[in-house]
């Protein structure tokens, strides 16, 4: 039988980065508001995040830095919630942070400021949360939703779901978002993981041999290009290059690695001149990593001294450092990803209220929505600001 209903002004499915910021905004604001979440404790992805230190915005965040089948949806949350009021908000709680790289903010402490921030904001606006039950059914009826979770159900007009990605599903990531989505509806772009490390096929089994080996190089995908640090894996490559360049790799395309950005254009030359007598490994040797210089220099095969290789070789070497093909066979999937592309399609949502255009009352905001991320902080800005557009029209 099902149990008599609890009453709210809005159900949030997911206590994360995003359903909390909605649910504290909403609740300060008067609502009466449920959080309802399968793990037993909020904030999980907030926890393990930036090492544990939570890289909770970028000061350059704006709407280059995501990925969307809509590039323009996120300008309207991101303008209306900026990086400088979650620094705000950070701030009125004494969190000490640092900007470590690239307008990259973590928490000198740890990540758990960050959550129990969230909570005790949350507490302010007389939230209630329940986490470590089981949702076993939403409906709609008469302009209203039902939630029955555990033994318990609880009903009101606005339901949002924020309950993202199914990035790292050990840690009570799922598709439930997905599923939810298309029962009232609303479309998909197709959910592929992202920020995750590339694999590499037999092909390249050479670079898989350097495991640990790093580099700062240019990854380019496309159009799209990342200055940063690559690291060969066992299986592959990751790194922040290439992490971020995963994000736009698609299965049968190859990325391009320039392993010498700063180089100018005949720095070969230039080295045949004035070393006359070195080889291709050495002068490699003196500007990459030693075991990154002697696989390239034995990939490119050109032995001997400089001074006996011809200039058009030694452009062609150029070239190819400059853009060095590889084709990966993969990702490490859902299970390594630190994000997902894809999602519910904004197109059924408004950008300014999160809501579907299709559904009053239902609304969908953070990773569960289709606006990715670049690393370094993006991500969270994305869930604080879908999560307080939101909350604002609860
Ligand atoms: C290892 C790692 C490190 C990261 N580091 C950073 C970083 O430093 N900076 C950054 O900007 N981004 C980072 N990210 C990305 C960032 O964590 C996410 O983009 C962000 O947490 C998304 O917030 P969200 O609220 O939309 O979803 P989530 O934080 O994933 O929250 C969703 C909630 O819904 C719950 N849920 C899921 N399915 C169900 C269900 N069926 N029933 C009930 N509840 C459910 C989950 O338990 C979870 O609590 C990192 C991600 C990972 C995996």
């Amino acid at each position: 039988m099902t149990p008599a209903a609890e009453t709210f002004d809005a159900i949030i499915l997911g206590a994360g980065g995003a359903g909390l910021m909605a649910a504290l905004t909403a609740g300060q604001r008067g609502r009466r508001v449920l959080v309802i979440d399968h793990a037993e404790a909020p904030g999980k992805k907030i926890l393990i995040s930036g090492g544990g230190r939570c890289n909770f915005t970028n000061l350059g965040a704006g709407p280059g830095n995501y990925l969307s089948a809509n590039p323009h949806f996120m300008k309207s949350a991101l303008g209306r919630y900026t990086p400088a009021d979650f620094i705000a908000l950070v701030d009125r709680h004494g969190i000490a942070w640092h900007e470590k790289t690239l307008g990259q903010l973590f928490c000198d402490g740890s990540a758990r400021q960050i959550v129990a921030m969230l909570l005790d904001e949350c507490a302010k606006g007389d939230v209630t949360i329940r986490c470590g039950e089981a949702i076993r059914g939403v409906d709609r009826a008469d302009g209203r939703f039902t939630v029955t979770y555990g033994a318990q159900a609880a009903t009101a007009p606005k339901l949002v779901i924020a309950t993202g990605g199914p990035s790292i599903p050990k840690i009570g990531a799922t598709g439930f978002a997905y599923e939810l989505a298309k029962r009232f509806g609303l479309r998909l772009i197709e959910p592929r993981p992202a920020l995750v490390p590339l694999t590499l096929g037999p092909d390249d089994a050479l670079f898989r041999d350097l495991s640990g080996v790093a580099a700062e190089v240019v990854a380019r995908a496309g159009k799209t290009a990342f200055r940063e640090a690559a690291l060969f894996t066992h299986r592959g490559m990751s790194g922040p290059a290439i992490l971020q360049i995963s994000s736009y790799w698609r299965h049968g395309e190859s990325i391009g690695i320039d392993f010498l950005p700063d180089r100018p254009a005949g720095w070969l030359r230039d080295a045949k001149r004035a070393r006359p007598r070195a080889g291709v490994r050495s002068v490699l040797g003196a500007l990459r990593p030693d075991r990154l210089a002697e696989a390239l220099s034995e990939r490119l095969a050109l032995g001997g001294e400089l001074a006996n290789l011809p200039d058009k070789a030694l452009d062609a070497a150029e070239r190819r450092l400059a853009d060095w093909r590889f084709s990966p066979s993969g990702t490490e999937g859902f299970a390594k990803a630190e994000v997902t592309v894809g999602g519910i399609a904004t197109a059924g949502l408004s950008s300014q209220t999160m809501e579907a255009r299709d559904v009053p009352g239902l609304h969908a905001i953070g990773e569960a929505v289709d606006v990715t991320g670049w690393l370094g902080g993006y991500n969270f800005q994305w869930a604080w600001a879908s999560g307080w557009a939101c909350g604002m029209a609860l």
